[in-house]
């Protein structure tokens, strides 16, 4: 899948223009599943040949690129590399790289530096290193060795322990190191900006419309132009007279407000967006509601988490935060996530609304504000037994039985990525339990009570999710399903199909703990007569 060919790469062209009878080369080539093209002088140095495929390829210095022909064999990245044609195009790829070279946190480092200047320092005085700097470097890399080796601390980016297997799906931007978080939020919007959502082919604009779409395939500001392709085509454009340049500012503020933490981030953004856009076009809810409510529940979607930090309301309320100050303990998150919303769209040159009559953004911002208020988990069962109730006499006309499907269907796509593929649904899951631990750790630091489904010494991936399937997504799903019944092969059986898995996987780890607990049992005492 691509959104057909990408950019064209040159090197030296913006620079140094070529005369007249220089000759330039084409390349064609495949890197990360796109069809690239690159350009460049026979003059060309062969550094920079290498760099402008190490940015076709997106990779940093630290990287190994490989180039094979197309009978597998590895040929050199030079000058002399032989013009092809897209049927015989090279493939790049990025072999390897050296994990030494991830940067450590700027303080830690700052704090290494310091420690060899004053050892260079004391040595030129004293002589030797004296025992109270050895001792302090000792320590420094310790403290290093320990963020490299503790898993939970992952996220950070620097965990060397697991040999990456998750590497290629993680969520957490692998941010170029000498790049602020500015600058990389500059680079994303340039890279958005010069794309066109007219390369987003028919073929990815019709998977887009279901639960199967694989979010791990596309990088930020490729989501970003999904994003405008959905808006687009819901007619959202035309209907509410948005300006193409103002839905792009508004898509990429949101991109800037979501954080770089494990779960609740621009990609779940994205998952949970791409959801509610699926489930708009296979529930054929176009015919069923207004322009204005699809718009609301679109947009309350990609808002719904905005700014989250990574620990849920019960820490917030629990630790005092400023946002349980803010808030008084009600919804802070929901609340926090649908205030930085309109902050965005108080902005003219984000607000997508600007064009609609006050009457008009009224209803919208109402609107979004119930949707994205309902996500609070803790309001679950209100919100499912108020939509069991009106299920059975639903009326699409009826003002109140329409803001409950709209919740019931911003709340489905929220935590829907059990629907998903399993292979698109568990890596999530490590991101998700990721990010409980990371809060359990948290509590369990600072003495505040500890959240259970978040306890890594109580929780494992299956008991987490047997739980969660049952008691809360078939119970929600179904009762979906029973106005949309179309939803059942879509949403409803991956579910079950998912908790056979993760049963499966949960009988199969019980029977290993009983093993060993009999192999424990058997052992011969050891120590006393
Ligand atoms: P969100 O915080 O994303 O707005 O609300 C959804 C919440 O539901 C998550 O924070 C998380 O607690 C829970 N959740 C969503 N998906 C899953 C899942 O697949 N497994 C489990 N155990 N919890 C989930
Ligand atoms: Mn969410």
């Amino acid at each position: 899948m691509s959104l057909s060919t990408g950019p064209i790469f040159m090197s030296g062209a913006g620079h140094v223009p070529h005369g007249p009878g220089m000759t330039t080369k084409i390349i064609y080539f495949m890197v990360n599943g796109k069809l690239e093209k690159a350009e460049f002088g026979c003059d060309c140095s062969a550094a920079d040949v290498k760099d402008l495929f190490r940015a076709a390829a997106e990779v940093e210095p630290h990287h190994v690129l490989k180039m094979y022909n197309w009978r597998g064999s590895v040929v050199n990245i030079s000058p002399r590399l032989e013009a092809n044609t897209p049927d015989s195009c090279y493939r790049l790829e990025a072999v390897a790289s050296d994990l030494h070279s991830v940067p450590m946190p700027p303080e830690l480092d700052s704090m290494e530096h310091r420690l060899n200047h004053l050892e260079t320092k004391v040595i030129e005085d004293v002589g030797k290193t004296p025992d109270a700097i050895f001792e302090l470097k000792s320590q420094v890399e310790s403290f290093k060795r320990k963020l490299e080796s503790v898993k939970h601390l992952s996220w950070m980016g620097l965990f060397k322990g697991d040999g990456n297997q998750h590497l290629p799906k993680t969520p957490l931007k692998a941010r170029t190191p000498q790049l602020s978080v500015q600058e990389e939020h500059q680079r994303v919007r340039m890279k958005f900006l010069n794309m066109s959502s007219l390369q987003v082919t028919g073929e990815v604009r019709e998977l887009l419309k279901t639960p199967i779409f694989d979010n791990w395939q596309w990088e930020e500001a490729e989501m970003l132009v999904l994003l405008q392709v959905m808006y687009t085509d819901l007619d959202f454009l035309t209907a509410f007279h948005i300006e193409l340049e103002v839905l792009q500012n508004f898509l990429f503020q949101v991109y800037c407000h979501y954080n770089n933490i494990p779960f609740h981030n621009f990609q779940h953004c994205f998952c949970v967006t791409q959801m509610m856009y699926g489930l708009i076009w296979l529930t054929d809810l176009r015919n069923k509601l207004g322009r204005v409510e699809l718009l609301i529940m679109l947009t309350s979607a990609l808002c719904h988490d905005l700014d989250h930090p990574g620990y849920n309301n019960v820490y917030q309320i629990n630790a005092q935060t400023d946002l349980a100050l803010r808030y008084n303990d009600i919804s802070p998150l929901e609340n926090h996530h649908c205030a930085v919303a309109f902050g965005i769209l108080s902005k003219p040159e984000c607000n997508i609304l600007k064009n609609l009559s006050s009457e008009q953004y009224k209803h919208i911002r109402g609107g979004m504000i119930k949707c994205i208020l309902a996500t609070d988990m803790a309001r679950h069962n209100e919100i499912l037994n108020r939509f069991k109730v009106l299920q059975p006499v639903f009326d699409f006309t009826n003002r109140e039985h329409k803001e409950v499907l709209m919740k019931i269907m911003v709340k489905v796509s929220d935590i829907s990525n059990e629907a998903r593929p399993m292979e698109v649904a568990e890596p999530w899951l490590d991101c998700l339990l990721q990010e409980f631990f990371n809060q359990s750790d948290s509590e369990k630091l600072k003495g505040l009570p500890v959240t259970p489904f978040m306890d890594r010494d109580k929780v494992s991936k299956p008991s987490s999710q047997t739980n969660f399937i049952r008691f809360v997504l078939l119970p929600l799903f179904t009762e979906l399903t029973k106005l949309f019944p179309c939803l059942e092969q879509h949403i409803l059986e991956p579910v079950r199909r998912a908790l056979d898995y993760y049963s499966d996987m949960e009988r199969a780890s019980k029977e290993v703990k009983e093993e060993e607990e009999e192999e424990e049992e058997a052992k011969p005492p050891t120590g006393g007569r």
